[in-house]
């Protein structure tokens, strides 16, 4: 299996603070992966640390077995769409498609030019007279012109209504599927990533709470609905994750390694926003205090 990005007890530190801490992960190539968490987080650093804009404080990070801060030749492999797109406002799209032909050694110009026309993206308008999902729909067209490895993609639809978001993550799936981009893509916009995304990093505070293939992890938890739990072991539990309780009742959001076969619990399969909120309850991954990675 080859890696895309690979995260070794990587962090980075903005005076006393840090901003990522032992962040530990993989991404197999070929994923499209959502990077969830809350505001200040660490999702737009960890981003930032893998296209090699900044240097870690500590671990390191790899995309396809290179360091990006030391290699600036694995640059033309990786696309990045910073947050709120920023593209030069007083160029038109047609205009940026031929100046990303000068910058780029490797460019698909005609790629650029069919995604925007398709789109009924005027070519020949300033970019700052697009609306905010037509100037994300350019971006997204420039980045896939340079025909990345690896795209990274920092809320590219925070600022988009519905059906904007809806069109350009169906647009971005299109294209990923046509060829062997692997994606990294940041959001707090659960239900969305939900039809996206078949990988998961979940960030709190610093840190890594949850890391692996969508299915898989959905398939390891289940919810258990039962008479109030004193926190004895539940055979085929495998650590509880969040538990509320009423005067007689716990739900309790487990991880497990199959069916559980309790009869006092009733169980129910979680969707992966439960997960998601369930591990961002705080800061702290509970139980173990340890990130969950899918065994690679
Ligand atoms: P997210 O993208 O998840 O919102 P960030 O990676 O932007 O989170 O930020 C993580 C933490 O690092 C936040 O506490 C933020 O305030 C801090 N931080 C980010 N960039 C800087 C910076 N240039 N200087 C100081 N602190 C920063």
């Amino acid at each position: 299996m080859e890696i895309a990005l690979e995260a070794q007890g990587l962090g980075k530190r903005y005076g006393k603070t840090w901003a990522l801490r032992d962040c530990s992960l993989h991404l197999p190539a070929g994923r499209i992966a959502a990077l969830v968490g809350p505001n200040g987080a660490g999702k737009s650093t960890l981003l930032h640390l893998a296209v090699g804009l900044l240097r870690p404080d500590a671990g390191a990070v790899r995309i396809f077995g290179e360091s990006p801060y030391d290699n600036p030749e694995l640059l033309p492999e990786i696309g990045f769409v910073a947050q709120d797109t920023p593209l030069y406002r007083d160029f038109t799209a047609a205009e940026l498609v031929a100046l990303g032909g000068r910058l780029n050694r490797r460019w698909d110009g005609a790629l650029a030019r069919n995604r925007l026309a398709q789109l009924g993206i005027p070519p020949n308008l300033r970019v700052g007279k697009l609306s905010g999902g037509q100037r994300a729909q350019v971006a997204l067209a420039l980045a896939l012109a340079k025909r990345p490895l690896l795209l990274l993609l920092d809320e590219p639809v925070a600022s988009l209504d519905p059906l904007a978001r809806r069109e350009f993550l169906q647009s971005l799936m299109g294209s990923v599927a046509e060829s062997e981009t692997t994606v990294l893509l940041s959001s707090h916009l659960l239900a969305d990533l939900e039809r996206v995304c078949d990988y998961l990093v979940v960030l709190n505070a610093a840190r890594v709470q949850l890391v692996g293939p969508v299915d898989e992890l959905v398939e390891g938890h289940r919810r258990l609905v039962g008479p109030r739990h004193d926190g004895a072991p539940i055979p085929g539990v495998t650590a509880v994750v969040r538990a509320s309780h009423t005067a007689r009742q716990s739900t309790l959001l487990v991880r497990a390694d199959g069916p559980v076969h309790d009869p006092d619990w009733t169980e129910q399969d979680v969707t992966l926003e439960d997960l998601i909120l369930a591990y961002l309850a705080d800061g702290e991954t509970p139980a173990s205090h340890t990130a969950w990675e899918v065994p690679a």
